[in-house]
């Protein structure tokens, strides 16, 4: 960020001020069109900066497109457009070399690689999203940069490029992200196509996502390289709903996040609510309970004072549901009280209702977690 630019803008917060970052990689920038190589050289400097950001306390996820590209030349499929299985081969044979590059460029600064493979399902499903959320999460706290890409082998659908824009935006929506970095091959959101409107202006902030932003989407071009604008201003929407503010900056010199920092032209997408607000929100306002658990005055106070609802104080358990769908809270007197995701399906969350956390592998067979719902998956609904 500018200082000029946050001196004029203070709402702008450059990297600075980012704890917890997801950083979206696309083809172009890693891998060598004509001949499939990952750019080493490119990939280091990339690996220097996440370190950078680590060393100053804030978090980092990936998520790198490249595997299509890559292994399209292992598997001599060198020209034109790819068939689905051919991209679906192509992703399985390129993904192995992708992730062997990240480890092979953070080991030498001691950063622990892990290669985490999601669909866009796997975000939007509530059961899945709080495995891979749980996962994401346990390994940022053991101190590992996951590295993330679709998994285009299962995809059902026709793999897009671009879709790892939107994936990028729902991981760094699904972990409370603040920042989320699209590194691309434009410097950011132009009011016309600059290849071929010279009267183009770039826009240093979007305070918000309006008809007439939208509009500067443009079509999405055919090449290889990029889903356009269009699928960058779909990834702010979901972005910006998550509380998480957005970047579009150019990755093509070395050290692009170092850049960016030291003023590198590009676009931010403004948020007005913090990540965990919306979440709450999301919580709150726009799912519908698919069951109902009772919890005792003790529960109560531990969930007024902002404690995680434990098997303990459950009551009863009303209603079908499955781990990770939304369920009301009951107080004594029946009123609700709050709403939260349930790790617990319906049936198994009778057997543990009432019961201490550490009997629940001996109840249900299986060591699942001690939370029927968690602090950060629990809105309160009465003051
Ligand atoms: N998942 C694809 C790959 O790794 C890329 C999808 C995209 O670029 O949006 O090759």
């Amino acid at each position: 960020m500018s200082q000029a630019l946050e001196a004029a803008r203070p709402d702008v917060p450059g990297l600075a001020r980012a704890r917890r970052l997801v950083v979206k990689i696309g083809s172009a920038l890693l891998v060598e069109e004509a001949s499939g190589a990952i750019r080493q050289d490119w990939l280091e400097a990339l690996a220097a900066d996440l370190v950078a950001l680590r060393g100053r306390g804030c978090e980092v996820l990936v998520v790198s497109s490249g595997a299509i590209a890559v292994g399209r030349h292992t598997l001599g499929l060198r020209r034109g457009k790819l068939k689905l299985e051919h991209k679906q081969a192509a992703a399985a044979t390129g993904q192995i070399r992708l992730a062997h590059a990240y480890q092979a460029a953070l080991a030498p600064h001691g950063v622990t690689v892990a290669q985490v493979l999601l669909t866009l399902d796997d975000t939007e499903e509530r059961r899945r999203h709080l495995n891979a959320r749980a996962t994401l999460d346990t390994l940022l706290r053991l101190g590992a940069v996951p590295v993330i890409n679709e998994n285009d082998t299962v995809a059902t659908s026709e793999i897009r490029f671009g879709d790892n824009d939107r994936l990028g935006a729902r991981v760094a929506a699904m972990v409370n992200a603040d920042t989320l970095v699209l590194l691309s091959d434009i410097d950011g959101l132009y009011t016309g196509d600059p290849r071929r409107d010279a009267q183009a202006r770039h826009l240093p902030v979007v305070p918000a996502i309006t008809p007439e932003i939208e509009a500067m989407g443009g079509e999405a071009p055919s090449g290889y390289s990029s889903g356009g604008m269009v699928t960058k201003l779909a990834a702010a929407k979901i972005a910006v709903d998550a509380g998480c503010r957005m970047v579009i900056a150019s990755g093509r010199r070395l050290h692009p996040l170092r850049a960016l920092e030291e003023g590198a032209r590009c676009t931010w997408f403004l948020t007005e609510v913090t990540p965990r607000a919306a979440r709450k929100q999301w919580i709150a306002g726009t799912l519908q309970p698919a069951g109902r658990l009772s919890v005792d005055a003790g529960a109560l106070t531990a969930l007024k004072a902002g404690k995680s609802l434990l098997p303990a104080g459950v009551t009863a358990v009303e209603g079908r549901f499955e781990r990770g769908d939304a369920v009301a809270v009951a107080g004594p007197d029946g009123r609700e009280v709050a709403r939260g995701l349930s790790a617990y399906g319906a049936e198994d969350a009778r057997r543990i209702a009432g019961q201490n956390s550490r009997d629940i592998e001996g109840l249900l067979g299986y060591r699942g977690r001690e939370e029927l719902i968690h602090r950060d998956d629990l809105v309160l609904t009465q003051p």
